[in-house]
C-alpha cells in the first residue's frame, strides 16, 4: 500500500496558515506546529505581538485570500469588519500631500488582525487532512538518510502545566514559517549547510497603537485616514481605520527613531503633530478601549536562501522567516499569500511521485520566492534608506535614481487621477512597478522636473 504523504509547517501565523492551505491540496496529511496555544476567539496571543497594530491587507492579498478561502471577506464582514464601498473612501495624505480619492476596488481590507487570523484558522481547521499541533516549539531539523535533505523536525512540546517532551516528526516536505525569529540558519548549520547571506536595512521605525470606540457622529467626510511619512523630512505618519465591533484602530508611527510615545499625552501630541489634524480631532475625546502598545522591531531583513550553493531538498522557508519588511508599507501578509501561490504552482508542475520524491522543488521555490521578495524589498528599502539615520548600507546607484524618479511620480498623485491609480495598483501589488515607466507617466514625471525651470 502506498504510504500517506506528509507535510509539516513550522509556525501557524499568516504565512504558516496560507502555506498549510496550499499543502492541503497536495499532501495526504498537513501538520502545522505552533508554539503558542491559540485563543478560542479572536484575541491577541504571544507569538504575534504585532496584532494590536494597524494591519492593511493589500488588494492583491485580499484577492488571493478570497481564492484560497471563498467567501472569506463576507465572513469577516458578517463578523463586523467594515465593507469597503464607493462611498467610504480612504483619505490618503501621501508624501506629496492629499492624494486624489480612490475607489475600494483598488483598496485593501482592514479588520483586526486577531479576527483575520481566527477566521482563516477556523476555515483551515475544517480541512480533514490538516491538523494543528499547539504548544510545540521546533528546535531543529532532521536530515534524511543520505544527507541530501530534510526529513522532518524535532519538536519540544510544552503543556499548560509546563512539562515538556521532545518528539521527532517526519515529513516529505518541511516549511519554515516561524517569522523573524526563525532559527533556520542555525538549524541548517547543524546539518552541515552554510547559513544564508542576511541583509538588514533599518529605518528605525516605531509604532504606537490604540483601539478606540468609534464615535457615532464622526467622521462626517472620511471613512478612514492614512498619513504617509515622507523621509527624510517628514518622519511621522499615522492611520485611523474602522474595524469590527464599531471600533477604530489608531496606529501612529515614526522613522529615524522618532518613536511615538506610549503615554496618553505624548500619544495625542504626536497625533497632533501630523500634517493633517483629522486623526487627532477624531481621537482627542474618543473613548480608548485598550492601553497604548508599541512595536519597534521593524527592520527590513532578507535571508538569501536562494543564493546558497548547496541547499537541502524538502525544505522551504517562507514569510518573515525568509524576508521581512518594514510593516508600514503593508506588504507582509500579501507577500505570504503570493508565496503560497508560488508553492502551489511549483507543486502543480510536479508529477505525483509514489515515494513522495520532491527532488529540486525546494530550490525552485526559493528562487521563485526571491523574485517576489525583491520587488517588495526594493519598495520598502528605497523608502527606509531615506531616513538620515538609517543603517545597513547605502542604496545602489540604480536605487538612488529610482528614488529621484519616484519623487516626481509622487508629486503627480496629488493632481493626476491616472498616475494615482497606477501608483495604488503597484503599491497594492496588482501591477508590476515597471508600470511606473510607462511612457505616459515618464513624460509627466519629466514634465515635473522641467516645470519649475520654465516658471519665472
Ligand atoms: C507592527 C506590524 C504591523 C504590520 N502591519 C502589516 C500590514 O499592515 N499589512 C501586512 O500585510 N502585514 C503587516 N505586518 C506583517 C504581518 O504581521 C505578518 O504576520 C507577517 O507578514 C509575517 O507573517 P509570518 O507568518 O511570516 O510570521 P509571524 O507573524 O511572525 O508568525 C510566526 C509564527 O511562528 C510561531 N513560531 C515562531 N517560532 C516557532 C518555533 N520554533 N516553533 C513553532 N512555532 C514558532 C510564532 O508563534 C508565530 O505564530 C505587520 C507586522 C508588524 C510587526
Amino acid at each position: 500500500m502506498q504510504r500517506a504523504s506528509q507535510a509539516l509547517v513550522i509556525g501557524g501565523s499568516m504565512a504558516g496558515l496560507l502555506t498549510g492551505r496550499i499543502l492541503a491540496n497536495h499532501f495526504d496529511q498537513v501538520t502545522i506546529i505552533e508554539r503558542d496555544y491559540y485563543p478560542k476567539e479572536p484575541a491577541p496571543r504571544r507569538g504575534i505581538p504585532q496584532s494590536g497594530h494597524f494591519h492593511l491587507l493589500l488588494s492583491r492579498g485580499r484577492k488571493i485570500l478570497e481564492q484560497l478561502f471563498p467567501g472569506l471577506q463576507d465572513e469577516l464582514v458578517a463578523a463586523g469588519a467594515p465593507l469597503l464601498t464607493p462611498q467610504n473612501e480612504t483619505a490618503w495624505f501621501s508624501p506629496a500631500g492629499w492624494a486624489i480619492h480612490f475607489t475600494p476596488d483598488r483598496a485593501g481590507f482592514v479588520s483586526s488582525r486577531d479576527l483575520l487570523d481566527w477566521t482563516i484558522r477556523r476555515r483551515l481547521a475544517s480541512f480533514a487532512n490538516v491538523r494543528f499541533l499547539e504548544g510545540g516549539t521546533v528546535t531543529g531539523l532532521l536530515a534524511n538518510s543520505d544527507h541530501t535533505g530534510v526529513a522532518g523536525a524535532v519538536v519540544r512540546f510544552c503543556d499548560k502545566a509546563d512539562s515538556t517532551e521532545e518528539k521527532s516528526l517526519y515529513a516529505d516536505l518541511v516549511v519554515d514559517a516561524s517569522g523573524k525569529v526563525s532559527k533556520a540558519p542555525q538549524w541548517l548549520q547543524t546539518l552541515g549547510y552554510a547559513p544564508p547571506q542576511e541583509i538588514v536595512i533599518n529605518g528605525f521605525f516605531g509604532y504606537a497603537s490604540r483601539i478606540y470606540q468609534a464615535k457615532a457622529d464622526c467622521p462626517a467626510d472620511w471613512h478612514s485616514v492614512f498619513v504617509s511619512t515622507a523621509p527624510p523630512s517628514r518622519t511621522r505618519g499615522g492611520a485611523i481605520f474602522p474595524i469590527e465591533g464599531k471600533r477604530w484602530i489608531v496606529s501612529l508611527g515614526g522613522g529615524d527613531r522618532d518613536y511615538p510615545p506610549t503615554e496618553e499625552a505624548g500619544f495625542l501630541e504626536f497625533a497632533h503633530s501630523l500634517p493633517t489634524p483629522l486623526i487627532y480631532n477624531a481621537i482627542k475625546d474618543a473613548q480608548p478601549l485598550t492601553p497604548i502598545s508599541s512595536y519597534r522591531g521593524t527592520e527590513n531583513r532578507i535571508r538569501h536562501y536562494d543564493r546558497l550553493s548547496r541547499y537541502p531538498e524538502n525544505f522551504v522557508v517562507v514569510g518573515h522567516a525568509a524576508c521581512a519588511f518594514n510593516p508600514v508599507y503593508g506588504q507582509g501578509m500579501t507577500v505570504a499569500a503570493l508565496s503560497a501561490q508560488i508553492l502551489d504552482q511549483c507543486l502543480n508542475q510536479r508529477q505525483p511521485h509514489p515515494d513522495g520524491n520532491l527532488k529540486g522543488l525546494s530550490r525552485q521555490v526559493q528562487q521563485k520566492l526571491a523574485h517576489v521578495h525583491s520587488v517588495a524589498w526594493l519598495f520598502a528599502t528605497s523608502q527606509d534608506y531615506r531616513y538620515r539615520g538609517s543603517a545597513g548600507g547605502k542604496p545602489s546607484l540604480v536605487t538612488q535614481l529610482m528614488i529621484q524618479y519616484m519623487d516626481q511620480v509622487l508629486k503627480l498623485i496629488t493632481e493626476d487621477a491616472d498616475v494615482c491609480q497606477t501608483f495604488l495598483e503597484v503599491v497594492h501589488m496588482i501591477k508590476s512597478p515597471t508600470n511606473f515607466f510607462h511612457p505616459s507617466i515618464v513624460v509627466k514625471a519629466i514634465g515635473q522636473i522641467i516645470k519649475p525651470s520654465l516658471s519665472f
